[in-house]
């Protein structure tokens, strides 16, 4: 269950985009452990807000903290390696590699491979690859996909591609997970073993922080929900509350 720590804590972020205000003052604390739930309608702002947290876009307002650490003036590197994984709303996976090869992407992460004992071919940079080809072992079996390893990336189905991302993300061994809508494109019987994997995830201590369209798939599983209107936070709090509130129901849930 959520401790009462807060790993990432969002102050008074803001972006805009020339005239148009992505993110407006956005104030968000989640808990170490909990599933945080983010919904809204399109163009609410919930992409950006990921973008905002793994630093890929630099807020024009406000602070990002890890664990209670400004991560601001981070680069997306080093904020990845700080602890924060991420899935994308587009897949991006390495198409014409194998699964094994796109998740060991995550896991080099992690083992960190001293660049340059692989590039002389020394021992230790072999010990490195193994250490990083069992990490990446680990993340496909623990999201229940060990036999995709050898297949490449572009063939598989939708489904099995957006778990893959999430192998790979695992495989950076992450404080915090970043899914932007990973039941896009599923199928219902994918979507409850979407639901079965991140609630797994959330077992082993991780933090996962959910962009979701599928509102059933995010009220059955989270413990805490913000939704997002037009760059703003309409509502929060337990799910059972956000969705009685009557500008969510207005907003986002009547439509
Ligand atoms: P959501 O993920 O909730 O659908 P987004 O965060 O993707 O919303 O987008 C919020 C708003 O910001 C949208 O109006 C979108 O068009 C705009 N936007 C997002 N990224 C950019 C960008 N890089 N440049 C210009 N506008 C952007
Ligand atoms: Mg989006």
């Amino acid at each position: 269950s959520p401790g009462t720590e807060f790993v990432l804590e969002c102050r008074d972020v803001g972006k805009r985009f020339g005239g148009l205000v992505a993110v407006r003052g956005v104030d968000v604390s989640i808990r170490k452990g909990e599933i945080f739930a983010i919904i809204g309608p399109n163009g609410a702002g919930k992409s950006t807000l990921f973008n905002l947290i793994s630093g890929t876009v630099k807020p024009d307002s406000g602070t990002v903290a890890l664990a209670g650490n400004s991560i601001n003036a981070l680069r997306p590197h080093a904020i990845a390696k700080a602890g924060i994984a991420r899935t994308f709303q587009l897949i991006r996976l390495f198409s014409a590699v194998t699964v094994l090869e796109n998740v060991l992407v995550g896991a080099d992460l992690r083992i960190a491979v001293n660049p340059v004992l692989t590039a002389l071919g020394l021992p230790g940079a072999r010990r490195a690859d193994m250490q990083a080809i069992a990490v990446a072992d680990a993340a496909l079996s623990f999201c229940g996909i060990a036999h995709l390893a050898p297949l490449l990336a572009g063939s598989l189905s939708y489904g099995d591609q957006r778990r893959v991302e999430i192998a790979r993300a695992l495989a950076a061994a992450p404080k915090v997970l970043l899914l932007d809508e990973p039941a896009a494109g599923m199928n219902p019987t994918e979507r409850k073993m979407l639901g079965e994997l991140v609630r797994k995830i959330r077992v082993t201590g991780v933090t996962v922080v959910i962009v979701e369209h599928d509102v059933n798939l995010v009220m059955g599983i989270a413990d805490a929900v913000l939704v997002l209107e037009r760059g703003a936070v309409i509502a929060y709090g337990k799910p059972e509350t956000v969705q009685r509130d009557r500008r969510v129901i207005e907003a986002y849930l009547g439509r």
